[in-house]
């Protein structure tokens, strides 16, 4: 079984916000039950360590296996087939991964409105270039537009799949794509409601 994650970014909180946003956000997924317990590490693979699902899970996710018998979590925490199924909140500069460059599609420039291929390696490598940057330098990644040479910030580039890049994050381990009609949930709504600004 592989182990991968889903991420939300917020895009938009500030840094020094950051923090407190995080706690409201995992304050929120305890109230609905979507998590339980204290934060640790055995559930998730990043380092700050993560939350278990929540009791409530069941209600809002449809399983094709009886998980309930499971609650509370159970040593070593396994539940439906992984051993990594926590949500883990990541404060500071992050981006989301598994929509890049894994599902690079291009981007269009915001400033001239126009398309950039997939097939640009040139580009490709300056936005690869700008991310690193965002997060190694205050949170600032210019790229320059290879048709209007205009720059612009990494985080106005539209990108395909969006690329997410901010400063609170949240990695869902194991957990299936919040698009799926098995969740009678919207969680990235959820991030959205309770921060007041804008995921990916
Ligand atoms: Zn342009």
């Amino acid at each position: 079984m592989s182990d991968a994650y889903l991420r939300i970014v917020d895009v938009e909180v500030p840094e020094e916000d950051a923090p407190a946003m995080g706690k409201k956000v995992i304050d929120r997924f305890r109230k609905l039950g979507l998590i339980t317990g204290k934060l640790n590490k055995k559930c998730v693979l990043g380092e700050g360590g993560g939350y278990v699902p929540g009791p409530a899970i069941t209600k809002y996710k449809v399983y094709r296996h009886d998980i309930t018998k499971f609650f509370p979590p159970q040593k070593g925490y396994e539940f439906f087939d992984h051993r990594w199924n926590g949500a883990e909140p990541i404060v500071g500069g992050h981006y989301n991964s598994y929509a890049f460059p894994e599902a690079w599609a291009g981007a269009t420039c915001s400033k001239c409105n126009k398309p950039i291929s997939n097939r640009d390696d040139e580009f490709f490598y300056a936005i690869c270039d700008a991310v690193q940057k965002w997060q190694e330098e205050e949170c600032r990644g210019p790229v320059a537009c290879p048709l209007c040479k205009k720059k612009t910030d990494i985080t106005k580039w539209q990108c395909r799949t969006p690329l997410g890049i901010g400063n609170l994050s949240f990695s869902f381990w194991n957990w299936t794509e919040f698009d799926s009609p098995d969740w009678s949930i919207d969680i990235p709504a959820i991030v959205a409601e309770v921060t007041g600004t804008r995921s990916n």
